[in-house]
């Protein structure tokens, strides 16, 4: 992986990574990939794509998502089987249950009889 690149995760830039040709190229061969359509709401059976109609009668929102979220794993930014193309729905889905990761406890304690 581009050590530039790597750095600018490192070093919490991330706006920076996601303004690189590197990103952008990549992104856009996500994209490609799962032939513009998302790919949570397709494992449903559901079409969705950004000319399809939300409920507030526009399209909907869609982006490449890291699926191993890249401040964590730095390494995996630019892995293409790390991406996903969503909807903006099952993005935030997803984003949510990369939340619940993060706050189980790093243990339990064992129950007490
Ligand atoms: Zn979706």
């Amino acid at each position: 992986m581009n050590e530039k690149l790597l750095n600018y995760i490192l070093s919490g830039q991330l706006m920076k990574f996601y303004k690189s040709k590197e990103w952008k190229q990549l992104r856009l061969e996500a994209m490609k990939r799962a032939n513009y359509e998302c790919e949570h709401c397709k494992r449903n059976g559901k079409v969705t794509t950004r000319n399809t109609i939300n409920k507030y009668g526009r399209n909907t929102k869609m982006d490449v998502n890291h699926i191993k979220p890249v401040r964590r794993f730095p390494h995996l930014a630019l892995e293409i089987d790390n991406l996903e193309y969503l909807c903006v729905d099952c993005h935030n889905k997803a984003d949510g249950k990369d939340e619940m990761i993060k706050k189980e406890p790093k243990f339990v304690n064992e129950e007490r009889w």
